[in-house]
């Protein structure tokens, strides 16, 4: 192989140069990113950028030793055998390495709608989040939830708008993220659960009950969807992303597919997953770079989140998808620290929930790792070590 063709700059491609650079890898590489960016990370964005605690989050990796050929600014607009078709011209590849990411979903409405994906996205939020500012934020998900904690703190008046009964319902099932709930209002934030907007209109929102929202700033953060686009009529497979095996090989033998835009099949969890979480950009790479180079590598993570909202550090590992039951280790009502455990077969941890409780985070991850059974009398009790349960 002499040539690899990395497309997407972001956290997941920049790590696949470096693997496969680790993994002895001499030929020539190239990186090819749409945004003019050096790659950087992106959950500051939400958090120490939209609280003006700085303004880069560049990637520390060294691309001039890695001896990559960066090209910014360069968009991949199609694939055929061995060819990128971009914006610049054609690439030809020995072996591809697909990293995307994704974009994210925008509500209909000839109001202006800001979101958060990049780093020209959050400082120009930023700039908006002034003292007395109208923000209305549409999605009590996790980055809704992190950036009306940032408007709330900016002194904004802030409304989020959420069409779920819960915050963080999609992630996390309305019971669990339902314990979130109090955090807004403590904050000074106006939570509307069971609220649909229909359309971001010039200066507000308009609901699918028909009444209207006044807002200064829209931000409208509903989710993403995988950037495969430019994949449309080539031999790679896409449903939900671009679909590949656990060695994360694509329908193409000499073409990988890395982070958010990757659906992979987990053997642990005996099912698809694509995961839109930093950890899996960070570490499905050393996997992808593998397969592509012909070693044998699979990949199959507990994956890991975490949040920082409302004062909390919020962290989540595991798969819930298939727990037939959770419990609660400590009383969100009461205690300030908590945690979410999702179980299967009445003893098995499938997944869990902190808040600020890091190391129920590191242990329960090791036991959803590990599989062991646990005693769930025990692990009720949050003063019992969850490693002794
Ligand atoms: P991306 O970071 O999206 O990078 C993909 C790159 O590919 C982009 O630069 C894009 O412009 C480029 N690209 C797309 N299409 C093309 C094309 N056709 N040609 C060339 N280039 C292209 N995760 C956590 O675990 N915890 C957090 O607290 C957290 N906070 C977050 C906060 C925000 C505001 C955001 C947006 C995300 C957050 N995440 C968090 C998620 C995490 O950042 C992502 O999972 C991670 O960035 C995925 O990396 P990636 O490299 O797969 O994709």
């Amino acid at each position: 192989m002499d040539h690899v063709v990395v497309v997407g700059a972001g956290l997941a491609g920049v790590r696949s140069v470096e693997a496969l650079r680790a993994h002895g890898f001499a030929g020539r590489i190239t990186l090819i990113g749409e945004e003019p960016h050096r790659p950087y990370d992106r959950p500051p964005l939400s958090k120490a950028v939209l609280l003006g605690q700085t303004d880069s989050t560049v990637v520390d990796s060294d691309l001039e030793a890695l001896d990559v050929r960066l090209r910014l600014g360069v968009a991949a607009k199609g694939l055929r055998d061995g060819v990128v078709e971009t914006t610049e011209g054609e690439l030809d590849y020995d072996g591809l390495v697909i990293a995307t990411g994704a974009s994210p979903i925008r509500l209909r409405g000839e109001g202006s709608q800001h979101v958060l994906r990049t780093i020209d996205d959050a400082l120009a939020l930023r700039a908006r989040l002034v003292p007395g500012a109208r923000i209305v934020v549409i999605g009590a998900g996790w980055i809704g939830a992190e950036v009306a904690t940032a408007a709330a703190k900016a002194g904004c008046e802030v409304i989020v708008i959420e069409a779920a009964e819960a915050p963080l319902a999609a992630a996390l099932g309305a019971a669990a993220g339902g314990h979130t709930a109090p955090w807004y209002e403590r904050a000074g934030v106006d939570l509307r659960l069971d609220t649909m907007v229909g359309s971001v209109d010039l200066g507000g929102v308009t609901l699918m009950s028909g009444g209207r929202i006044d807002a200064d700033v829209i931000l409208t953060c509903v989710g993403v969807r995988p950037a495969v686009d430019w994949l449309k009529g080539s031999a790679v497979t896409v449903e939900d992303g671009v679909v590949v095996d656990e060695h994360l090989r694509t329908s193409l033998a000499d073409v990988v597919a890395v982070g958010d835009c990757a659906n992979w099949w987990s053997r642990r969890f005996g099912r698809r997953m694509r995961v839109e979480h930093w950890d899996t950009a960070l570490g499905a790479p050393d996997t992808a770079a593998a397969t592509l180079l012909g070693e044998v590598a699979v990949y199959d993570p507990v994956p890991y989140f975490w949040s920082e909202q409302f004062g909390h550090m919020v962290q989540f590992a595991g798969h819930r998808g298939v727990a037939t039951h959770m419990v609660l280790r400590g009383d969100p009502r009461a205690d300030e620290k908590w945690a979410v455990c999702w179980l299967t077969g009445e003893d098995r941890l499938t997944a869990i929930l902190t808040v600020d409780r890091p190391r129920d985070l590191v242990q329960g991850r090791r036991v959803v790792e590990g599989g062991q059974r646990l005693d769930v009398a025990r692990l009720v009790d949050p003063a019992v070590t969850l490693r002794d349960c």
